[in-house]
């Protein structure tokens, strides 16, 4: 054991299959075969690689299943590695957040790295390719870079710098380093081919100049490794068999393979897969970090943000976020996963693991006039019909109680079942009552108060004669109720796409206005006084929903997780009936 959490995903799940016998992907087909011909002799060993430039989002957990699930089912190692080659945006804030969401996944990391431990390292190796004939230093603009680089359909043009005597790169490069010049006044470029049909391997800038404090290494350095050398290179020095990145890289990847036989180092191997596309949600830290920084969400942990921590305080639970990853795998192409799918998974594990209570979020008074006055009864409730070691919990029951506003109408609907005149409904785990009148309010003309009677013949929830209700509804008993406030959370976005905007207006013109609805004034049975903040409930018949980071004792907050509606399972279904 090298104490490792096994969150493998599903598709790979039964533990003692032969590793050939289990469901696949490309990734991991690739790996089965570098085993089989024993290419790195028998190692596993992958890095999961953040910038640390924001919080991580569900796009990252994806990609932190891959490398931490991949490397154990196969009995091998995954870094962390922090890749902070650009100063201008990264804070340690980031990194002790990226690290508590690793963990809180379930995953734990071999080595911890950052790329700027390996700033001396590159910065040789530099030397090493200047002194090979492979790098100069460029003077041209960040703007000429571009104009001379050409386009998919022109071939770039040859820096004017690009035959500088490999003293003089020497000499400048030092220079470089030793602050003696301004901010974009030179680069250190790769020396390969302006005409290459691949843009990215048309003399690649490796270093940039940029005096800037570092989060980690201060004001050593002013000037940094650009991504494309600083990755591969990171990966070699961890000698990372199979290093996993998003489909974007792609174009890269002859990059990635140059630098790394020019200096003859440690072959790692760049493999490409597809982004994590979700509906009505982006995925995209420049972007979160937009809606924190102009407050359209109260930060990072917002519920409604895809973030890690947004969706851990909004309820949702690692197990589902990794089984979630297990099932939609991984493929060539980028496409687009429906947001219900995820709140499927979501569902599905607190359907398991949360004890059910009852609240009523909208209260009705209900007053049962044959039930005696300063009488309470203790009815025995079931915490998780999924769950028998869950056992039992007592709820108070008395003469006054509160029922939802939306299951009592005066005047039903053909369809509706519910509370009305003269209608018998049972009480979830309690009596049958059945409605005998209303009070309004005078003005308003509003009902405010339901009066009913109760069979005391009923307590065990079915009639001795046998006689049928249509409907049964959850309550809570007035006397005992404690007060909470519940945030009824929607999509952030109305729009599937939200990067998809009318001209002129940017993403942030498809938030949806309705996205928080906050009931102040719900009802809680008493039980749930004491629920601790994280703490994961079913309230029978409206959802899942978990105490929230404000929450303290005397003022309940809950965050609704997600609606107990599954339209996944019923996409998913009406599929298989196609299909
Ligand atoms: P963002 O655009 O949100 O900043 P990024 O790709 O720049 O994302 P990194 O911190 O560089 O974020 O990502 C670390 C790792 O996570 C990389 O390997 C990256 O490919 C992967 N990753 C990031 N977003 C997603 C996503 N939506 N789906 C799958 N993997 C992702
Ligand atoms: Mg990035």
């Amino acid at each position: 054991m090298n104490g490792k959490m096994s969150a493998s995903n599903p598709q790979t799940a039964a533990p003692g299959a032969p590793a050939e016998a289990r469901p696949s992907n490309f990734i991991r087909d690739i790996i089965l075969d570098d085993l089989k011909t024993n290419k790195h002799a028998g190692r596993v060993q992958t890095r999961f690689p953040p910038e640390p430039n924001g919080y991580l989002h569900i796009g990252h957990a994806k990609a932190i299943c891959l490398d931490f699930g991949l490397a154990d089912e196969f009995g091998g190692h995954t870094n962390l590695r922090f890749d902070d080659t650009n100063p201008s945006k990264e804070e340690t804030e980031y990194v002790d957040s990226i690290m508590e969401d690793v963990k809180w996944l379930g995953f734990h990391w071999d080595g911890l790295f950052y790329a700027s431990d390996y700033f001396e390292q590159l910065y040789e190796w530099a030397v090493q390719l200047i002194k090979a004939g492979k790098a100069y230093v460029c003077d041209l603009s960040a703007d000429e870079i571009r104009e001379y680089r050409g386009t998919l359909t022109k071939p770039g043009k040859d820096s004017p710098y690009r035959n500088r005597a490999v003293e003089e790169n020497l000499g400048l490069f030092e220079r470089m380093k030793a602050g003696e010049f301004p901010d974009g006044s030179r680069t250190l470029r790769a020396k390969i081919d302006m005409a290459s049909p691949n843009l990215n391997m048309r003399d690649p800038v490796m270093y940039r100049i940029l005096h800037a404090s570092h989060h980690r290494t201060g004001d050593k350095w002013c000037i940094y490794p650009m991504y494309d050398y600083a990755h591969g290179q990171s990966d070699s020095i961890e000698r990372v068999t199979h290093s996993m990145c998003t489909l974007e890289f792609e174009d890269h990847r002859p990059l990635y393979n140059w630098f790394i036989q020019q200096l003859g180092i440690f072959p790692s191997q760049q493999i490409e897969f597809d982004r994590l596309n979700l509906t009505h949600t982006l995925l995209s830290k420049r972007k979160l970090l937009q809606l924190v920084q102009e407050g359209h969400v109260s930060g990072w942990d917002d519920p409604r943000m895809p973030t890690l921590c947004g969706i851990r305080r909004r309820g949702y639970t690692p197990e589902a976020i990794r089984n979630f990853c297990g099932a939609i795998g991984v493929s060539k192409t980028n496409g687009s996963i429906e947001l219900a799918m995820l709140e499927h998974f979501v569902r599905e594990d607190l359907n398991k693991r949360a004890p059910r209570a009852m609240a009523v979020l909208r209260p009705l008074k209900v007053v049962i006039d044959n039930y005696p006055e300063g009488q309470v009864e203790e009815l025995e409730a079931v915490n998780n019909p999924e769950d028998p070691a869950a056992g039992m919990r007592k709820v108070p029951f008395s003469r006054v109680l509160y029922i939802e506003q939306d299951d009592f109408r005066e005047d039903p609907p053909k369809q509706y079942h519910r509370l009305s005149p003269g209608r018998e409904v049972r009480l979830r785990a309690g009596y049958f009552i059945t409605c005998t009148g209303v009070v309004k309010d005078e003005r308003t003309g509003e009902v405010v108060e339901v009066r009913c009677t109760y069979d005391p013949a009923t307590r065990s929830g079915n009639a001795p004669d046998g006689r049928k209700v249509k409907a049964t509804i959850h309550w809570v008993s007035a006397a005992h109720a404690v007060d909470a406030e519940v945030g009824i959370y929607d999509n952030l976005f109305t729009k599937e796409d939200p990067s998809q905007t009318d001209e002129g207006k940017d993403f942030t013109s498809n938030l949806n206005p309705n996205s928080l609805e906050v009931l102040s004034h719900c009802k809680l049975e008493p039980s749930l006084a004491s629920a601790a903040v994280g703490g994961r409930y079913q309230f029978e018949r409206l959802g899942y929903f978990c105490v929230d980071l404000d929450s303290v004792p005397g003022k309940l907050v809950f965050n609704r997780t997600v609606a107990l509606k599954d339209t996944w399972a019923k996409i998913e279904k009406g599929q298989r009936g196609k299909g």
